[in-house]
């Protein structure tokens, strides 16, 4: 059991109210609140530590330089990565797919060449894709789902040809929860001799990961997700395929030498790292890490599983209520439309009685034109949430629905 009341009094924010009622805040797949221990590190590095990493002989640049480096392991341990060789700080998930999907097609993928994502992708794992298509004609070949919101495997299995160079899936669906089965696709993907890029943005906030028993080549997340700053992420890939791949931007830091006749660039994991790094953010990400690794990431899953369970229940007992994603294996994030209220109007109207939640499509168009509709209401859970508060929402969609 998690002390929650403890928990709570480390993100003021909870405590807050918005139009005079308590603030109840269910929008944490958008990105979770911060802990004052984030918020203080950051504070303090700011005041009495900061100095450009890497390249200062001085006291303050190697004290910042120790923080930043410090972070690469805390971040390597955190998902059992085998190297901090192989961590590569990032803006986000956003940027470390790009950068694999633009490093990798310009070393390994031709015209007519093929990458698989599935249905349940966020933009953020479709778009770049999608630049690289228009940029080199590769093709990009989708994996359906259930009606429940399960990846069907059969049909993944039938997707591979010989043109097939990588696949990239996400590991949890921002939409519906599914906890998609990752290690599967691997497997299958290794298989046929192709590498495999998991979007971990929801899965890093509510459950262990360990990309060495996934066996995935590559693995991106977002700290801002896992109560940690906005601005930096993670992109984890395995040695062998980092080395191979070319820099996604030239600058700073990610050269040993610079001449107008030859260029050599920096070893990893600073190839991949042009320009002065966010070092506070990176620090913040590792009091973040050392903040839920404190709590166990095995009881944040129970609890939020709990949480998840909890809901399902108590919203099925909304009349007319539609949940989208019904899979067992489903993680802290219910969507949701009731009747043909507008989930715009929905939305409004809770957040009227401080209920936050997020509505639209959620940067996934094509899950959306899947499930045949514009978009949902969503309530996502994080570790500081609580039944009482699922009570709240519940009672207010019940409340809103009898305006309609
Ligand atoms: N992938 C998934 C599954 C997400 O939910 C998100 C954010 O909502 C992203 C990628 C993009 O993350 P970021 O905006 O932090 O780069």
């Amino acid at each position: 059991m998690l002390d929650i009341n403890t928990i709570r009094n480390d993100f003021p924010i909870l405590s807050r109210t918005v139009y005079d009622r308590s603030l109840v805040y269910l929008d944490n797949a958008a990105t979770t609140q911060k802990p004052r221990q984030v918020v203080e590190a950051i504070t303090d590095e700011y005041y009495n530590v900061n100095a450009n990493v890497h390249r200062g002989v001085h006291y303050l640049s190697q004290q910042a330089t120790d923080l930043h480096e410090e972070a690469r392991e805390k971040v390597r341990k955190f998902i059992n990565a085998k190297s901090t060789s192989e961590i590569i700080f990032t803006r986000g998930t956003t940027e470390s797919l790009n950068l694999v999907a633009s490093s990798f097609c310009d070393e390994f993928m031709q015209e007519g060449d093929e990458v698989i994502v599935s249905v349940m992708e966020h933009h953020s794992n479709i778009v770049p894709w999608q630049l690289q298509a228009a940029k080199k004609g590769i093709s990009i070949r989708v994996i359906p789902m259930t009606d429940e919101g399960e990846l069907m495997l059969d049909e993944y299995e039938k997707l591979f040809t010989e043109r097939t160079k990588i696949v990239s899936v996400t590991h949890v669906s921002n939409v519906l929860g599914t906890v998609n089965p990752v290690e599967e696709i691997i497997r299958i993907a290794h298989e046929h001799g192709v590498p495999v890029l998991v979007d971990g943005a929801q899965s890093t906030p509510h459950f262990a990961v360990d990309v060495q028993a996934m066996d995935c080549d590559f693995f991106a997340f977002s700290g801002h997700k896992m109560y940690g700053p906005t601005g930096i992420g993670v992109l984890y890939g395995k040695e062998d395929w980092l080395d191979r791949l070319p820099p996604y931007q030239g600058g700073g830091e990610m050269i040993e030498s610079v001449s107008f006749e030859k260029t050599v660039f920096e070893r990893l994991p600073f190839k991949f790292e042009a320009g002065t790094p966010d070092y506070v953010a990176t620090h913040g990400l590792a009091k973040a890490i050392d903040y839920i690794s404190a709590i166990g990431m095995d009881n944040i899953q129970r609890h939020e599983e709990e949480l998840t369970k909890y809901a399902m229940q108590r919203l099925s007992e909304v009349e007319g209520i539609r949940i989208f994603g019904r899979s067992p294996r489903k993680d802290a994030v219910v969507s949701f439309l009731v009747g043909d209220i507008h989930h715009l109007d929905m939305g409004t109207l809770l957040d009227r009685l401080g209920i936050a939640v997020r509505t639209g499509h959620h940067c996934a168009q094509p899950l959306m034109i899947r499930l045949g509709i514009q978009g949902t209401v969503r309530a996502s859970f994080a570790l500081y949430n609580t039944k009482e508060e699922i009570d709240v929402l519940t009672e207010g969609i019940k409340r809103v629905s009898r305006m309609f």
